[in-house]
């Protein structure tokens, strides 16, 4: 590990900051089980970069934070996630989306207009990993600022092409915008706390920052149960997948980093929401159009939550 720049060891809690965790995994990559499993996962990959690391999964004593201790980082990542994982094709992403897909993002977008109750020329909005702008494209439809970054050159290439403005992290204004998405992008974060910390810099006063991640509750169970099976199927260990679900979140452990970066959970009431849906009302896409958005809203503790910037 000693001078490994592809991988950094988190010792303390990356939410909390606490020292003290309990180790519920450990292996090596290049074990039989963790090895077959990223075989399985990302076809013939050239393994090399991960002899003698380890994968480590712990829980905090402090705040109950569930992560991996040995992350990727430098070079390592751009393999990851441009070789390895490859990431989807604009082509693919057009491919996959059905309309119930669009009117979600629609239904997003319409939500946030209602929340802030202004015109939506004066609303503000940042995607932070915006993936190919289909979230910015649609708030753009409603007639909302919009700004994106991302990590991939290839997409952001691709909203400077539609005419999208790209920030990098290092450009963020401070206080500028009214609503930061982030969807599925805090799970593979090495400081989460310290990019939240970061984005609620970025949002004004009264702001909102929406955080999407995989449902971490019960990833005990799944990794006792992961730990008396010789092999692993596809899947298996996605809240804890290795390399790449670094941050393992539960409803609990966002409210503890909300705090830590001084927000607090916002509750949007089902009013507003009702009136959001209305208009996309038949009978086969019920579940799609009304309960998705009303139980990722409503559900008190999902891992789908908007964060508020306090305006004291
Ligand atoms: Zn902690």
């Amino acid at each position: 590990m000693a001078g490994n720049t592809n991988f950094i060891e988190r010792r303390s809690c990356p939410v909390c900051g606490a020292a003290r965790g309990n180790v519920l995994f450990d292996a090596r990559y290049d074990s039989e089980r963790v090895a077959a499993y990223l075989a399985e996962w990302y076809g013939q990959v050239d393994l090399a970069p991960l002899a003698g690391i380890r994968y480590t999964v712990k829980k905090c004593n402090e705040c109950g934070f569930v992560f991996q201790v040995v992350v990727p980082a430098g070079a390592f990542l751009e393999v990851l996630y441009d070789g390895w994982i490859g990431g989807e094709a604009r082509e693919e992403l057009r491919d996959r989306y059905v309309a119930a897909d669009y009117r979600y993002l629609a239904f997003q977008v319409d939500w946030i207009l209602r929340y802030f109750r202004k015109p939506p020329r004066e609303i503000a909005v940042f995607d932070f990993g915006m993936g190919w702008s289909e979230f910015l494209e649609m708030a753009r439809a409603f007639g909302c600022d919009v700004a994106g970054m991302e990590l991939s050159e290839k997409r952001v290439c691709y909203a400077q092409s539609i005419g999208v403005q790209t920030i990098s992290m290092d450009e963020l204004p401070e206080g500028a915008f009214d609503f930061i998405n982030t969807e599925q992008v805090f799970e593979h974060l090495a400081e989460p706390r310290q990019v939240l910390e970061r984005l609620a810099r970025a949002v004004r006063k009264g702001g909102l920052i929406k955080i999407s991640v995989p449902d971490g509750r019960g990833v005990e169970r799944l990794l006792k149960r992961a730990c008396g099976r010789p092999r692993w199927t596809r899947g298996e260990l996605m809240p804890v997948a290795p390399l790449e679900h670094i941050n393992c979140f539960t409803h609990k452990t966002i409210a503890r980093m909300a705090s830590e970066a001084g927000l607090r959970l916002a509750r949007p009431d089902v009013l507003s929401l009702m009136q959001s849906t209305t208009g996309w009302l038949t009978p086969g896409e019920l579940a799609n159009n009304i309960l998705r958005p009303i139980y990722r809203h409503v559900y008190p503790k999902s891992t789908f939550v908007y964060l508020e910037r306090l305006a004291a």
